[in-house]
C-alpha cells in the first residue's frame, strides 16, 4: 500500500484513505501556504536548501571532512543552485555554504565536503 504524506509537513499521515493531513493545524497550514503565492515560493527555496543540508550531513556523516563524488550528490538529490553563501578563499578556491556545512569543487568529478568550521579555520 502506498504512504500517504500530508501535504503540509510532508509526514506520513495515518487514518482514513482520504485523509490528506496529520491534523487541523497542517490542514490550515496547508491552505494558508496555497493561498500565498510569495509564502509558497519561500517554502520550495527553503524545502530545497533543508534537503541540501541533509544531503551534506548524510554524507559527512561523524567525519568533519569528506570526498565524495558529484554523482553520489546529485543522487542524493543536491540541487548545486541553492546554498546560503560563498567564501572564496586566498587561493581562490570557493566554497559553497549550506548553513553549517560547506562543499568545495575540487575538479569535475571530486567535492570536498567539509563542517563550515572546518572551512573557515583552515582557509581564514
Ligand atoms: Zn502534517
Amino acid at each position: 500500500m502506498k504512504k500517504r504524506m500530508c501535504l503540509a509537513c510532508g509526514e506520513p499521515v495515518v487514518g482514513r484513505s482520504d485523509k490528506r493531513y496529520c491534523d487541523d493545524g497542517c490542514r490550515n497550514a496547508y491552505n494558508n501556504q496555497k493561498n500565498s503565492i510569495p509564502n509558497s515560493f519561500v517554502r520550495k527555496i527553503n524545502d530545497v536548501l533543508k534537503r541540501n543540508r541533509r544531503v551534506l550531513s548524510e554524507v559527512l556523516g561523524k567525519e568533519k571532512m569528506q570526498k565524495v563524488s558529484r554523482d553520489k550528490l546529485l543522487s542524493r538529490g543536491l540541487d548545486f543552485e541553492f546554498f546560503t553563501g560563498q567564501f572564496m578563499t586566498a587561493r581562490g578556491q570557493i566554497y559553497f555554504f549550506v548553513y553549517e556545512y560547506a562543499y568545495l569543487p575540487l575538479d569535475e568529478e571530486r567535492i570536498l565536503v567539509v563542517r563550515q568550521k572546518i572551512a573557515e579555520e583552515r582557509y581564514k
